[in-house]
């Protein structure tokens, strides 16, 4: 039996405090993941807001495969709301926790929820649409009011219905235990929706299906309400690795989408996190790069390849020869016995001292130790900036280019851009001279960060990488771009 998907990174998700997504995002979300091939794509709550209706309606117009749901509450204006914007679907739910019930119909009683449900089910079944029914804050409900409940949406015809773990306080136990009930009463498919808040959305999601449910719910990057909901990747992954339970995803297509909504959403995905985390498949240790590259299985549980990443060996002091070997093959450098041996010990240095190190690090150790005699050709003497609220960002500099000295003023946008100017403008006579890309990264967390500035730097066709590392951003920047021009000139 096919395990049905339904993906709520555009609804649930996008509950994600901080989140708010544009349209135009969300129909390049909703295409993404129908090119995974999610089943059903929750895309907001046509109620809830003009951009929701609008999202709603811009996806349904796109002629997906995925079926286009919104979410609704047993209110016939969520429901109207969700038909006029042509959803295919609504995930509709009702209070079953008494904590739910009387925050939301005061004064009622189970059966009052009961009445309601099947009045909106039947209303939502004769405007067309099809009905996941479900039950919110079911885990923390009477669990026979909630077969009630579920049983009557049965009844009035709800296609889909659903088991929320709301406030995600299921164990995997739990979880085993109500799905197997859940399938023994209710002849149509069951479903359920996890979240994280104890860390176990996935795992229950996994228990969930391993014991007969029939659709899960999840978001890409497990982002979602607190702590987030169940993470797609991770389901997917474990249920076909670990269970052999195949999926309908496209699991080549999973950290294209996970990319897709981090950037988007702006919740960053953790380095450490499974399947797409940025460390997920990086390697640093020297012991493992070295097995790794004999056999990659050694210290990798799936290949990369199978979600559309690629394996990413760095070095730091964990480096060993190996790795470095592979590192310069891609650079497209040979060393010596000697010159390897230095690359190698200048790599460690710099990860003993804390010290990320990055491919700029690399290149720009290997290209200093490969042309190990040749002397800086261009030193900076002195430097000094002024800048201010009423005043234009000026630098001047002093330099020492081939021994003959150099002095030149700039202007700039700020500080940053008025030292690099000066810098260029004084060796323009010498090298032309393009700054490609500039990057800069806090590396603690104060205003008295050390700052990381990677630059690239353009002369004729080649292109140079460099960094300068300092608390004070300016300098840290002038360093990287004089470091840059001496590899260039
Ligand atoms: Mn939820």
């Amino acid at each position: 039996m096919r395990i049905l998907v339904l993906d709520t990174t555009l609804r649930d998700g996008e509950q994600t405090p901080g989140v708010s997504l544009t349209v135009e995002q969300k129909v390049m979300i909703a295409e993404t993941l129908d090119s995974l091939g999610v089943d059903i794509i929750e895309a907001g709550t046509a109620i809830s807001s003009r951009g929701d209706f609008e999202a709603i309606k811009q996806i349904s117009e796109r002629g997906l495969k995925a079926e286009i749901c919104s979410f609704a509450r047993i209110k016939k204006e969520d429901i109207d709301s969700a038909a006029d914007a042509n959803a295919d679907s609504i995930f509709m739910v009702a209070p079953s926790s008494d904590y739910h019930i009387h925050a939301k119909f005061p004064r009622k009683e189970k059966e009052y929820v009961i009445e309601k449900s099947i009045e909106a089910i039947e209303y939502a079944r004769e405007r067309g649409l099809i009905v996941e029914f479900g039950a919110e804050d079911a885990s923390r409900a009477d669990f026979e009011f909630v077969i009630s409940l579920l049983k009557a949406g049965e009844e009035s015809k709800a296609e889909r219905l659903t088991f929320a773990d709301t406030v995600g306080v299921l164990t995997p136990e739990k979880t085993e235990e109500i799905i197997k009930r859940l399938k023994k009463e209710i002849k149509k498919p069951v479903a359920i929706h996890c979240h994280d808040d104890f860390g176990l959305a996935t795992v229950n999601t996994v228990y969930a299906v391993k014991s007969g449910a029939d659709e899960f719910h999840a978001t890409i990057n497990g982002i979602g309400e607190r702590a987030g909901n169940a993470a797609l990747e991770e389901i997917a992954m474990v249920l076909e690795f670990l269970y052999g339970i195949k999926l309908n995803i496209n699991k080549e297509k999973l950290y294209q989408a996970s990319k897709l909504v981090e950037k988007f959403t702006r919740v960053v995905v953790p380095p450490n996190k499974p399947i797409v985390g940025e460390n997920a498949f990086t390697h640093e240790s020297g012991i493992h790069t070295s097995a790794l590259l004999k056999d990659s299985r050694t210290y990798e549980p799936i290949s990369p390849e199978v979600i559309g990443r690629k394996r990413v060996l760095v070095l730091g002091k964990h480096a060993g020869r190996a790795s470095v070997e592979a590192i310069l093959k891609e650079l497209g450098y040979s060393a010596n016995q000697q010159q390897m041996d230095e690359i190698l010990l200048r790599i460690k240095e710099l990860g003993d001292r804390g010290k990320r190190v990055t491919d700029a690090d690399v290149k720009t150790i290997v290209e200093t130790v490969l042309q190990i005699k040749s002397e800086k050709k261009v030193k900076l003497e002195d430097f000094a900036i002024v800048t201010g609220k009423n005043t234009t960002p000026m630098a001047s500099v002093r330099l020492k280019i081939d021994g003959e000295e150099k002095i030149e003023t700039a202007i700039g946008v700020g500080p940053v851009d008025a030292a690099i100017n000066a810098i260029r403008r004084a060796v323009k006579s010498y090298a032309d001279i393009k700054l490609v890309s500039y990057h800069v990264e806090a590396i603690t967390g104060g205003t008295d960060a050390l700052v990381d500035v990677v630059i690239q730097l353009k002369r004729g066709n080649r292109v140079v990488t460099a960094r300068g590392a300092r608390a004070d951003i300016v300098m840290a920047s002038v360093e990287a771009f004089l470091e840059g021009l001496n590899m260039l000139i």
